[in-house]
């Protein structure tokens, strides 16, 4: 048996800084200042943040920021396709950009520390072909996330 063809996804090392960029028009016609610093965030970060640490983030900056505005806007920038969420075995839900890191990629989470690492396969594209033309399907989006404990917590 062949071993899986898993590549680590490089991360872009580039110091992350918070580029203000106009507001999307999906935030709302009088978007606040709350919800850009939240989009500016998720934007600007190559981490997978959930609503906690989204909202301890943006209210590091401004303290005006609610934790229903954190809801808010990760639902409009969901519902517009900007983000993706993540849902993980344990119900963990986790945002990043859409492509955010510049390729497709999928998740592997750690249940016990929480890590998670981004990985790209060639199984993925050759699943996607193969139900695109046995199942008749034009595919648009194929994920797999996994659940498990790292090497280190493993160890534990
Ligand atoms: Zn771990
Ligand atoms: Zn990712």
């Amino acid at each position: 048996m062949s071993s899986p063809e898993f590549h680590i996804a490089e991360k872009n090392a580039a110091a992350e800084h918070l580029e203000h960029d106009a507001a999307p028009p999906v935030l709302g016609q009088r978007s606040t200042r709350q919800r850009k610093l939240i989009y500016d965030i998720l934007k600007a970060t190559h981490e997978h943040l959930d609503v906690e640490s989204l909202y301890r983030r943006a209210r590091d900056i401004d303290s005006r920021v609610s934790l229903s505005t954190v809801y808010r806007t990760i639902s409009l920038l969901k519902e517009a396709g900007m983000v993706d969420e993540l849902i993980f075995e344990d119900d963990r839900r986790c945002y990043e950009f859409k492509n955010g890191n510049g390729y497709q990629h999928h998740h592997i989470r750690c249940l016990s520390c929480g890590d998670i690492v981004e990985f790209q396969t060639d199984y993925a594209r050759q699943l996607r072909d193969k139900v695109a033309n046995e199942m008749g399907f034009t595919v648009e989006s194929l994920k797999i996330d996994v659940s498990g404990y790292c090497e280190t917590c493993a160890k534990r």
